[in-house]
């Protein structure tokens, strides 16, 4: 191993009161936690130690203006024990470039794979082996300078979270069309995993909570005729026998889901379509009876069916018993990541203890 990590064991290990059939979502964090710090132009070192608060200064820039970023992923366990992590340098790359647009340091590739496998590795036991349970992985990066200039930050600290997570939500969801608010325009912050985009996307989404929907669909902030994305998810329409979801055009999160999906959909012969999806295409195919099925596509949810669109006056009703793509997709991505199928693009990386301990 060429970077130097510091480990500081926790003695009191919290695992044995996690029931692994009723984990709350997004509440219960494992035993360590990754943190490192830049300064001076450079990162120092990593350190694992065990997951607990710490103090903050009230000047902290990121509190003031938002300068912070973060990423999601998943670890799965294999049958001999060792955490599996799907496509990581995916994710690497992507907070790098939300790094570069919010004006923050890179993280070199092996400082965040070298400090996430270790981290992985030593709470390995938290991981969930439950088909659909996972252990959610949570890097982020926030500024740490202590001014109220607003400038960028010179000092950043990253951290990696771990927490383990059951089955998310698969009922079937309703989503309303927003034609009010936005949620990211080309030139914007919307391609970047930064905290303001889910600020933003909160008032909207309680509107559309009270109004009894799941989750909004946004469309774009110029016209309010295509569609982008479902709050943390990328969307699918199947219309006829085209499968069919939006070109990412600088407001769209690239989603590694997303690429999964229509990776799987060209390899599997699919007639797959990446272009603009307008509202309207999507209304005249559910009226003429080709809206098969509609998906979001993300880490959290892997595939979350849509039973409903209501854009307007118009309530866009989808029959949703069998949707035959999403179910395909959803069983390969499970079965991907508990090695039941093989894994011919390698975007399977276990983790063994030779990487982390060498
Ligand atoms: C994270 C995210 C997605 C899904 O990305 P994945 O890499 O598939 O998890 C989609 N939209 C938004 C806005 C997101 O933040």
């Amino acid at each position: 191993m060429s970077i130097n990590i510091k480990v500081t064991e926790n003695f009191n290990s919290k695992l044995k009161d996690l029931d692994f059939n009723n984990i709350p979502f997004g509440k219960v964090f494992t035993d360590h936690m990754l943190e490192v710090d830049y300064a001076n132009g450079k990162w120092g070192e990593p350190e694992i130690k065990p997951f607990g608060p710490f103090l903050m200064h009230p000047g902290n820039v990121a509190l003031h203006y938002g300068q912070s970023i973060f990423e999601g992923m998943k670890a799965t366990i294999s049958k001999s024990g060792n955490p599996l992590l799907f496509r990581p340098e995916m994710h690497v790359e992507r907070i790098n470039e939300s790094a570069k647009r919010m004006c923050m340091p890179t993280i070199p590739e092996e400082l965040f794979m070298e400090g996430l496998k270790k981290l992985l590795y030593i709470d390995r036991a938290w991981i969930p082996s439950i088909d659909g349970s996972a252990l959610y992985i949570r890097p982020f990066m926030f500024a740490t300078d202590i001014t109220l200039g607003v400038k960028p930050s010179d000092t950043y600290k990253f951290m990696i979270l771990l927490l383990p997570v059951g089955p998310y939500y698969t009922r079937p969801v309703k989503l309303k069309a927003e034609t009010i608010y936005v949620r990211a325009v080309a030139g914007g912050v919307g391609e970047a995993k930064t905290a303001g985009n889910y600020a933003a996307a909160l008032f909207p989404t309680e509107i559309a909570i009270s109004e009894g929907y799941d989750q909004i669909m946004w469309l774009d902030a110029k016209e309010f005729k295509y569609v982008q994305e479902v709050g943390t998810m990328n969307i699918f329409f199947v219309i006829g026998d085209k499968v069919i979801t939006p070109i990412t055009d600088g407001a769209i999160l690239k989603g590694i889901t997303r690429d999964t999906v229509i990776k799987i959909l060209q390899d599997k012969g699919y007639n797959l379509e990446v272009r603009p999806v307008s509202i309207q295409e999507v209304v005249e195919a559910n009226k003429s009876g080709n809206l098969k099925e509609v998906f979001g596509t993300g880490t959290a949810a892997v595939i979350s069916k849509v039973a409903e669109i209501s854009y307007g006056d118009l309530k866009l009703v989808i029959e949703n018993d069998k949707f035959e793509v999403a179910n395909m997709l959803y069983d390969q991505m499970v079965g991907l990541r508990n090695q039941s199928i093989e894994d011919k693009f390698g975007w399977i990386h276990e983790v063994t203890e030779q990487l982390v301990e060498a």
